[in-house]
């Protein structure tokens, strides 16, 4: 097991962007939790330190905690590869999608419950009596008896699930079900992401929350959103940038490179002029995010008279800097033979961007920009648990086009603070509706103000703080 370092963040950083009486609720907050769990270590444990959501919040949140006083540890299992294949079916399986075809079987579990006994001994040494522990996700399910059982308080979060269940949701819950019997609580971003044997009372809702501080929020200048993408090569006709300076979560400073060796982050043909409008999605290369119904969907409009400034832009992480999933290279290749396949008019105006991860700060700044550039930011999902570049894209004041489903539509209201596709295999429904955001700029900008004020609302992490002191407290008291 690998202990994470983090650290720590003033809670007064995050106060100042929220509202005064949620920022003295915030400080209340510190009060309550010293008197429920002050005495307490409280350890979260989850498979991955970097990369993806889960890492982002942990990073964030625990920052806040040990800032404000509390002794918060985060601790990331060990696996091989092996492992890693069973635990990605399962998240496949709640997901509702079959994966890799693969089964979980007598064998399946016992290389799950061996990988994660190991673990457990050297948990065992770190974590004491009374400890308050939070797993995370499918991967330490199998890690809660141990720790009960070693005089340990333990909650289960669960960071995916899928709107309706269906035959492989069951087995992936069937799976999971025998490790988790006595944990004290389920922790889901949807109530109705929780298997029905879950009882109300151990049943804890908590959707995620970003941070306005995180590289990948942080306020950019105009200026600095087009040095970042001038710099990379994905716009033409910006003006040679300097260097480009960012600000690492470590404290020390980072420059944007131009991966000149690669050239540039762009895939395929020539980047978009700067002035162009963007069309983004930005998503990890997962046939569940759909970028190639995005764009399909485009070409679609394109056929129609699509606005000759309008280009879309595609952009997911470099597939080999994501080793936990093999299926990233395949999306990509299908996504590249797809686009070769467009008339030449659609073409020209759809770009695939690779971004690459071996630098998580410079890979938040150059989403970020991207982000920020955008006209409209879509999200196509076929499922998704919760949608954190829906939120990001929300924060940054961006109209928002997605599939009604999962998280999302728990972000979006519809026509209010973003569009909602009821369907999202309905390529048609998504040409009308990104055609109306396009034709319309003053809802753009409407949904994009809301948007903001949603997540202002709703999903920063004062709330979820707030929702943790409840857990943790509830979880010393033994109630
Ligand atoms: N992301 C990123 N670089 C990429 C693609 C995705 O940093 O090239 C980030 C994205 O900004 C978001 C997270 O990965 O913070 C994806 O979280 P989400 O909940 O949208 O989907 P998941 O990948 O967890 O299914």
């Amino acid at each position: 097991m690998q202990q994470v370092e983090v650290r720590p963040i003033p809670l007064d950083r995050l106060a100042a962007v929220i509202p005064p009486e949620r920022a003295q609720r915030l400080r209340a907050d510190v009060a309550r939790a010293e008197a429920g769990f002050g005495d307490r270590t409280v350890w979260h444990v989850n498979a991955t330190a970097h990369g993806g959501g889960v890492a982002e919040m942990l990073q964030t949140l625990l920052a806040y905690g040990i800032g404000a006083g509390s002794d918060n540890r985060w601790l990331v299992l060990d696996g091989d590869p092996a492992f890693f294949a069973v635990t990605k079916r399962l998240h496949n399986f709640l997901h509702g999608q079959p994966g890799d075809g693969g089964g979980l079987g007598p064998a399946e579990h016992r290389h799950y419950r061996e990988t994660l006994a190991r673990n457990a001994e050297q948990l065992g040494g770190l974590v004491a009596p009374g400890d308050l522990v939070l797993l995370h996700d499918p991967q330490t399910a199998g890690l809660a008896a141990g720790l009960q059982a070693a005089g340990a308080h333990v909650a289960w979060r669960c960071h995916i699930g899928r709107d309706t269940p269906n035959d492989l949701t069951q087995i992936g819950w069937e799976f999971l079900r025998g490790y988790l019997g006595e944990v004290e609580a389920f922790v889901f971003s949807l109530p109705e992401y929780a298997p029905d044997w879950v009882e109300p009372e151990r049943l804890v809702v908590i959707p995620p929350s970003i941070d306005p501080f995180a590289a990948k929020n942080v306020e950019l200048s105009p200026d600095t959103v087009r040095a970042v993408l001038a710099a990379t090569g994905l716009v033409s006709g910006a003006e040679a940038p300097g260097e480009v300076q960012f600000l690492r979560r470590d404290g020390s400073h980072g420059v944007v490179r131009a991966h000149a060796e690669r050239g540039g982050l762009l895939l395929s043909g020539q980047p978009p002029p700067l002035e162009a409008r963007l069309v983004v999605q930005v998503s990890r290369w997962d046939r569940l995010k759909d970028m190639a119904g995005v764009m399909t969907g485009f070409a679609l409009l394109a056929q129609d008279g699509l606005p000759e400034d309008v280009h879309l832009v595609l952009a997911g992480p470099e597939v080999a800097g994501v080793t936990d999933d093999p299926e990233g290279a395949e999306v990509l290749d299908e996504c590249r033979d797809l686009l070769a396949r467009q008339p030449d008019r659609a073409r020209g105006r759809i770009h695939l961007v690779s971004v690459p991860m071996d630098d998580v700060d410079e890979n938040a700044i150059i989403v970020n920009a991207l982000q920020r550039h955008a006209y409209a930011v879509v999200q196509k999902s076929l499922v998704e648990g919760f949608g954190l570049t829906v939120t990001e894209a929300m924060w940054k004041s961006r109209p928002v086009l997605a599939s009604r489903i999962g998280g999302i539509k728990s972000q979006i209201t519809h026509e209010r603070d973003g569009l909602l596709l009821d369907d999202p295999y309905d390529l048609d429904g998504f040409a009308t509706l990104l055609g109306r955001l396009l034709a319309d700029r003053a809802l753009a900008e409407r949904l994009g103000t809301a948007a903001h004020r949603t997540v202002v609302a709703e999903f920063l992490g004062d709330r979820h703080l707030d929702q943790y002191v409840d857990l943790f407290s509830r979880m010393a008291a033994g109630t």
